[in-house]
């Protein structure tokens, strides 16, 4: 199918992207295409306007600026995953990098594109929750942060309001006591997960703190699973597992069931990598 007839914006600067976005209500922020143009062949959206945003200059940089990695909107995920700063500094999502789509797909699509979209089976908003990152965001009202936390509100939604943009997402940098583990089971490589897991801590004399265990794939956002998570930090694999606090449902992909089974089967692979290595 084609999409339905929409109007077409190219602005070259964030500040005529936001009065654009003001101009037009219900408008569309067009980012990497892969999530919104394929909705809109399907006619499942149909936005009267689009907003390129790709010929805005300074939104797509990856750069250590203080204790955080500052991820630009329009940074492609293909960079992401090349990225030495990201290889270093963010070793998380480095591992998630190749699970997304394959190079056609990840030479497109974009790291904010990504994280506005929220898909609740996406592997980057698991990731940003799982490490306690936040989101820069630009609308009519001036500019804020969201912590993750507090951004992914529900099935496609977020805090994102009309007229806003994200500009970049922050995630705090990998020290020496930083550990992180991802694990996804998808039916073929590079296919929306059934089930997966992104995780970080910090590891200690004693073990492991400050554990967070994002989960993708098994409800309408990305979840922490926070009893497992105490029970992990108390070095209980086993007491973690029979704490995993999800309430998945059926989908196409599996039953209700399978996702729960799976997911204990992922937390205990992701609290390996998190026990034995350093991320
Ligand atoms: C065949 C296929 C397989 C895929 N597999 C995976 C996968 O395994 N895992 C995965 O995570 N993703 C997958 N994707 C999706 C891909 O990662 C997309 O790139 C991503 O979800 C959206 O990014 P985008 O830049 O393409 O955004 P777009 O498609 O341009 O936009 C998506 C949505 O986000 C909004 N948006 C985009 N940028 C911004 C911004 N800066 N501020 C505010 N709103 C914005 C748009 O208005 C739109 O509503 C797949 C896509 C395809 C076609």
């Amino acid at each position: 199918m084609i999409p339905a007839q929409f109007d077409y914006h190219a602005p070259r600067s964030l500040d005529e992207a936001i009065a654009l976005l003001r101009q037009h209500d219900g408008a569309k922020v067009l980012a990497g295409g892969q999530s919104l143009i394929p909705a809109m062949r399907f006619r499942l959206a149909q936005p009267e306007v689009l907003i390129d945003i790709n010929g805005i200059k300074n939104l797509s940089g990856i750069a250590k600026k203080g204790k955080y990695i500052e991820v630009g909107a329009l940074a492609r995920h293909a960079q992401v995953e090349h990225s030495d700063v990201i290889a270093k500094h963010a070793p998380l999502i480095a591992l998630a990098m190749p699970h997304i789509g394959h190079p056609a797909i990840r030479n497109r699509g974009t790291f904010g594109g990504s994280i506005a979209f929220a898909d609740p089976a996406a592997e980057l908003p698991a990731c940003l929750l799982a490490l306690g990152g936040e989101i820069d965001i630009a609308g009519p009202r001036g500019k804020r942060k969201v912590n993750a936390d507090a951004f992914f509100k529900g099935l496609f939604e977020t805090a994102l309001r009309p007229q806003e943009m994200i500009t970049a997402v922050r995630i705090p940098a990998a020290d020496k006591t930083t550990r992180v583990g991802f694990a996804e089971l998808a039916r073929r490589h590079g296919d929306y997960a059934i089930v997966g897991l992104a995780a970080s801590a910090r590891g200690n004399a004693k073990g492991l703190a400050d554990v967070r265990l994002a989960y993708f794939g098994v409800g309408n956002t990305p979840v922490r699973a926070k009893k497992a998570e105490a029970a992990l930090a108390a070095g209980d694999v086993d007491a973690a597992v029979k704490a995993l606090d999800l309430d998945p449902h059926d989908d196409v992909q599996a039953t209700a069931k399978t996702k729960k089974h799976l997911a204990g089967v992922l937390l205990r692979r992701v609290a390996k990598q998190l026990m034995e290595a350093r991320g």
